[in-house]
């Protein structure tokens, strides 16, 4: 009885690992498609000015929108794509696209509206990237002022030297260029010094996990803090209420982004939510 149950249970685990291995096997084979087939999609979170109270600019985040199983999370896929060789392509259709959709909002009457793109460090330290970048910008007509390349603090990144090269021309073309999840790695304070980025993201576990939580809301206050001593500029993610935001105001953080504002959404209903957001001035 209970050998027959072990049993069961070795293959239930058993099934069950191999089911899911199926599921990233179809997956991985399926990305293609979702490339050539217009399954991609550009959602967008707004970046809000703490001062104005106005959305400052927008965030594009990537969705697959499957059609077995509906809007999938880029946690989800990323990894696939970059086990598979395709989070170049990804990365570059989601830049340029999120580049003409902003242009498009600027000449709409949101004229100031920036626009940030997350970049892996295998794009990022690619051969093309600055190509691209620049060949996004010509063929939107966004200028470089409006777009900001977030990049993950990250040991992935092989080359500092080419890579801190890399941040200081693309600044000198106009181009912001952000650390983003400040806070989750160790060496944090090491890059910060290192990469000559223009904004410091912190990342959303010190806020979400800010309440009652003094430790979190000291962090909180010291990134910012050295980070205007360095005279960088910074984005509290993971504003998520009305205490959050409060918090981060009065620490001096400059742009707030989380879904006290808004969930990501895609392109119609950010369109709308802009102008509702220009109208009502409610935050
Ligand atoms: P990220 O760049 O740090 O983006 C912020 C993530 O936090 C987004 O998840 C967003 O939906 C989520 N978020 C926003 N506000 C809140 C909040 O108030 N509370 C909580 N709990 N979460 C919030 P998403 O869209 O699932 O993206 C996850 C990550 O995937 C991104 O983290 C980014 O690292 C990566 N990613 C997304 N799009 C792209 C892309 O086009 N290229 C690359 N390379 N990476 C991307
Ligand atoms: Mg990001
Ligand atoms: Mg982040
Ligand atoms: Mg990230």
């Amino acid at each position: 009885q209970t050998k027959d149950e072990g049993r069961n249970n070795f293959s239930y685990y058993h099934e069950a690992m191999k089911d899911h291995s199926m599921e990233q096997f179809k997956l991985s084979n399926q990305l293609q498609e979702a490339l050539e087939g217009e399954q991609l999609e550009v959602y967008y979170q707004m970046q809000m000015d703490v001062l104005s109270g106005e959305p400052h600019g927008v965030e594009a985040l990537i969705r697959w929108n499957h059609p077995e199983k509906g809007t999938l999370s880029p946690a989800l896929f990323l990894p696939l794509a970059e086990e598979n060789g395709y989070l170049h392509e990804f990365d570059e259709w989601v830049l340029r696209k999120a580049c003409i959709q902003v242009k498009n909002w600027q000449m709409e009457g949101f004229s100031n509206l920036s626009v940030s793109v997350n970049v892996s460090p295998p794009f990022f330290e690619s051969d093309h990237f600055e190509t691209i970048v620049n060949s996004a910008l010509q063929e939107s007509g966004l200028s470089p002022e409006c777009l900001c390349i977030e990049i993950t603090e990250n040991n992935a990144i092989a080359n500092l030297k080419e890579s801190i090269r890399r941040i200081r021309r693309l600044k000198h073309k106009g181009v912001k260029v952000s650390l983003d999840d400040f806070g989750k790695g160790y060496s944090s304070l090491t890059q910060l010094k290192q990469f000559p980025v223009d904004i410091v993201k912190i990342d959303q576990s010190f806020v979400s996990q800010s309440n009652g939580n003094d430790e979190n809301a000291a962090i909180v206050k010291m990134v910012i803090d050295i980070a205007k001593m360095m005279k960088l500029r910074v984005t509290c993610e993971g504003i998520e209420t009305l205490e959050h935001y409060d918090l981060v105001k009065k620490q001096g953080c400059d742009f707030a982004q989380g879904y006290y504002f808004n969930r990501p959404v895609n392109s119609e209903e950010c369109r709308e939510l802009l102008a509702y957001m220009n109208n009502t001035k409610q935050f």
